[in-house]
């Protein structure tokens, strides 16, 4: 009796130290494929790169700086350091998590109730007043701003100015223009000829659906809840229904179909 008994115990105990070696396994095992899956996961993430381009990304920062001064003479600049240090502040922290070439990115508020925003090449960035104060939150705010800043990363304003190029010069000359350097030639022609309602900020649906893809990613990164973009999107939307849609809505695909 004594003997089953310390047996049965002795039974029990290497029954418990199995159990804790099988527990300690399962764990390791967990452990790896967590290891294993993690980066499966962060790859699954879309990854969005800019499209075709015959510029450099110095030649967009020219191009972007030349366009902005000249916006700047045609729109309302708030011109409050207060407003522009605190757009800078939040753009810098956003723009850091933007991938590719690393723009030097500033961002202006200009002085126009109208919910708006838009950014040139280079990383000119301008943000309405509108869209300051339409803005329940600093995530939303950030949304739009993340939106533009992916305008600039994926470099869509150059883009198009590309595609626009190549479908309008003559075959013969298209080599020329892609193997030679003659980008310079043609940087200086945009630069003389475009207007604010250039080329460069007309983007395709897909070009925005990229800025949406990317601006959520940005805001993930920076630390803001990804769906405040589409939060604001909900709103602006609400607000507007039967009235005149706000001006990014208009310079934009319909917000129901984005968020
Ligand atoms: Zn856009």
């Amino acid at each position: 009796m004594k003997l089953s008994r310390r047996g049965f115990q002795g039974h029990r105990l290497h029954f418990d130290l199995t159990v804790i070696k099988a527990i300690l396994v399962i764990l390791g095992v967990a452990a790896l494929m967590f290891a294993a899956v993690s980066p499966a996961v962060w790859a699954d993430r879309t990854s969005l790169k800019p499209g075709v381009n015959i510029f450099t990304p110095e030649q967009d920062i020219e191009l972007g700086k030349q366009n902005a001064a000249q916006a700047e003479k045609q729109l309302r600049m708030l011109k409050d350091p207060k407003v522009d240090n605190y757009l800078n502040d939040l753009g810098k922290k956003l723009a850091t998590r933007a991938p590719g070439y690393k723009y030097p990115y500033q961002y202006k508020c200009v002085n126009d109730i109208a919910v708006n925003a838009f950014a040139l090449p280079g990383g000119y960035v301008y943000i309405n007043r509108g869209a300051i104060e339409a803005a329940d939150t600093e995530a939303q705010l950030a949304g739009v701003m993340a939106h533009e800043t992916s305008h600039v990363a994926l470099r869509h304003g150059t883009s198009q100015a590309t595609k626009a190029q190549l479908t309008s010069v003559p075959f013969a000359i298209l080599g020329g223009i892609v193997g030679g350097n003659s980008a310079g030639g043609l940087l200086a022609q945009l630069a003389g000829s475009f207007s604010l309602n250039s080329i460069l900020l007309k983007y395709s649906r897909s070009d925005e659906s990229q800025a949406d893809v990317m601006g959520t990613q940005i805001l993930y990164d920076t630390g803001y809840d990804p769906r405040a973009m589409a939060q604001f999107f909900e709103k602006l939307n609400a607000e507007t229904k039967g009235k005149q849609p706000a001006q990014f809505f208009s310079d934009h695909p319909n917000p129901g179909n984005r968020v």
